[in-house]
């Protein structure tokens, strides 16, 4: 299986002078590099989608957004739908965030409605989930992102489950420049895959990519991905600088 590194740009890149030196950068990066075994997204804020899918999306990199919304259109001042997403060239939507969890009040019940309209689209959705601090610390890891799954899949079939990329984001790593070890992360993978076996069985649950994210740089890449063996990085702040995500790309281009 391909390595994931998705880029979560967040509410980054204010004005168009900073945009275009992204694109600049980003251009400037990309040139002579291949990516054989690295599946590349960019999810930058709604307002930009079509300007990432003229002129970044290629062979390399596809484009995504960072939140989406669980109906297909109508009354629902401000909200962004698959529809609109697909129509203008992406392909994926980040659910689930814990930003948006946190800030936002997005729910497991939410998540749910969102996957579901993306896998009818036939978009994917990259699914996060993971534990505040005051949880872990109460011991409720596992329970807090058992719920997290079995809610956010509810309903789902085993061939929804393939457009669906999960993400493990211990909000307590994410911005924060901690990083868990890699026998935690190791842990909620074999959790996860664990969930997913006894939902959907082995066939389709050994298919599931799952990724770490939560201040990922390039130089902890081993710590976070490859010792505990996940399928790929979701990255936030690194990501807005492109040498430093092409960096870590490339180091999961094995
Ligand atoms: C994120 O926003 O998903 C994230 C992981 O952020 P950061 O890499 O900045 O911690």
């Amino acid at each position: 299986m391909s390595k994931y590194v998705i880029g979560n740009l967040k509410m980054n890149l204010s004005s168009l002078a900073e945009l275009e030196r992204y694109f600049k950068t980003l251009k400037n990066e990309l040139k002579g590099k291949n990516f054989k075994n690295a599946e590349i997204i960019i999810c930058p804020p709604a307002v930009y989608l079509q300007n990432f899918t003229q002129k970044v999306k290629n062979k390399k990199i596809k484009i995504g957004l960072q939140n989406i919304f669980w109906e297909r259109n109508g009354s629902f001042t401000g909200e962004i739908s698959p529809i609109m997403l697909k129509n203008l060239g992406g392909e994926y939507a980040i659910i689930g965030h814990s930003e948006r969890r946190g800030y936002f009040g997005e729910t497991n019940e939410m998540v749910n409605l969102k996957i579901k309209l993306m896998i009818k689209e036939r978009l994917m959705s990259i699914f996060c989930f993971g534990e505040t601090m005051e949880e872990r610390g109460a011991g409720l890891t596992s329970g807090i992102i058992s719920s997290q799954i079995q809610e956010g899949l509810k309903d789902i079939t085993p061939s929804g489950l393939e457009k669906i990329i999960f993400a493990y984001e211990p909000v307590w790593a994410v911005g924060t420049d901690v990083i868990p070890t890699s026998n935690g992360i190791m842990e909620v993978k074999i959790l996860v895959r664990k969930i997913l076996t006894e939902k959907y069985g082995m066939k389709y649950a050994q298919k599931v990519a799952i990724l770490y994210g939560g201040s990922v740089k390039a130089k902890t890449l081993n710590q976070v991905c490859l010792d505990p063996g996940m399928d790929g990085v979701l990255v936030g702040r690194e990501s807005l600088n492109p040498v430093e995500f092409l960096k870590i790309a490339k180091s999961l281009d094995v």
